[in-house]
């Protein structure tokens, strides 16, 4: 479960980019992030995996208080939590079962269990035959399984997804739509901040729409609601 209580954040150069949002998502829901540039959806997602900290106000994580957790233990508490990135961050020097066993690694699992798990989840984004491929001879959609399969790695309760299609023809997009709805079967819920109007429209979701630092709308199976 995650809940947002009160929560406020302004940027170091006075820029207040969340104005109060109170929120709750259920385990296993998926939700869509929507608004216009500059609206605070990539703040609302970043606070989420503590990449930034709100000024005030509570995040509850998988039962933990995000704002309050230290620094030391920020790692730890991100193996719980699946992050997807519209540029996808794949280490280019590793190959695509290096870079998702790299997030296993660091827990100290066995090399039998590592490879059971990588094999398994390259198995769900259909990506077995490229296993031994360096990032950048995939193409983008690829890249984008493959960090995929990274995030759901651990099994993770949530995935966080910015803007996860941006840099993605429509056809590939679909086919990543795909593989969240799959994960969210599963029983993972997902957030996903997006752009993509068709999307949205198509694969109704929770739609929550933030403007201005403010959830604006919230509703259950919801509309982009932006023209573009
Ligand atoms: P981020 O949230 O990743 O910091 P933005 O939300 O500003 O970045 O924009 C992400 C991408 O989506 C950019 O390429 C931007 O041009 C595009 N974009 C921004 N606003 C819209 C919109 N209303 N409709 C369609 N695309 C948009
Ligand atoms: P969105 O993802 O909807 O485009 P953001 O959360 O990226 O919105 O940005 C919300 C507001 O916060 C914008 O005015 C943006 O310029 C500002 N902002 C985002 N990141 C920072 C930062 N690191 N420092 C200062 N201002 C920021």
């Amino acid at each position: 479960m995650i809940e947002m209580q009160n929560v406020y954040k302004t940027y170091p150069n006075g820029v207040k980019a969340i104005n109060g949002i109170s929120i709750k998502i259920n385990q296993g829901e998926f939700a869509y992030i929507v608004g216009p540039s500059g609206a605070g959806k990539s703040t609302f997602i970043k606070m989420m995996y503590r990449e930034e900290k709100p000024s005030s106000g509570n995040i509850i994580v998988n039962g933990a208080n995000v704002a309050k957790i230290k620094d030391s233990r920020v790692p730890i508490f991100r193996r719980h939590i699946g992050v997807v990135f519209q540029d996808f961050k794949l280490l280019p020097k590793l190959t695509v079962y290096e870079n998702i066993a790299f997030a296993l690694e660091v827990i100290e699992q066995s090399p039998e269990e590592i490879k059971k798990r990588v094999l398994e989840v390259l198995e769900l984004v259909k990506l077995k035959g490229k296993i031994d491929s360096f990032p950048d001879e995939l193409s983008g959609g690829e890249q984008q399984r493959v960090s995929i399969a990274r995030s759901i790695v651990n099994s993770p309760k949530v995935v966080i997804a910015d803007e996860p299609t941006g840099n993605l023809d429509p056809e590939t997009s679909w086919e990543i739509m795909d593989i969240f709805e799959e994960i969210n079967k599963r029983g993972t819920t997902i957030l996903m901040a997006t752009h993509n109007r068709e999307i949205v429209n198509t694969i109704r979701k929770r739609v929550i729409a933030i403007e201005n630092g403010n959830v604006v709308r919230d509703e259950v199976r919801g509309e982009y609601g932006y023209e573009g």
